[in-house]
């Protein structure tokens, strides 16, 4: 399990763009706990922007497609292999609205 670790971190960063900084802790549950961070706005000294999420593949879905809304919101022109999901986040975040 921690041997995947850092090669997941890698793929999900290579997936969230050059803008992004991940990190994946394991919590007490020895559960991945995804984190991600806007280099960007660290650099322009505005409230760090991260989100973290826990737990397998949906927690990676979750932290990625937060991640695509604040790209899609705060830098507009930049440009992420992720961004390619965007319709699939917001129909996901449209189903988590709904309940289902
Ligand atoms: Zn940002």
């Amino acid at each position: 399990m921690v041997a995947s670790r850092s090669a997941r971190e890698r793929k999900a960063a290579a997936q969230a763009g050059p803008l992004a900084r991940v990190t994946i802790d394991l919590d007490g549950q020895q559960q991945f706990l995804y984190r991600i961070s806007c280099t960007s706005c660290v650099a322009r000294g505005h409230r760090a922007w991260s989100t973290h999420r826990a737990g397998e593949d949906n927690g990676f879905m979750a932290a990625m497609d937060r991640w695509t809304f604040h790209l899609v919101e705060k830098h507009p022109g930049e440009d992420a292999p992720c961004l390619a999901f965007l319709g699939e986040a917001q129909q996901r975040l449209h189903e988590r609205r709904e309940g289902g």
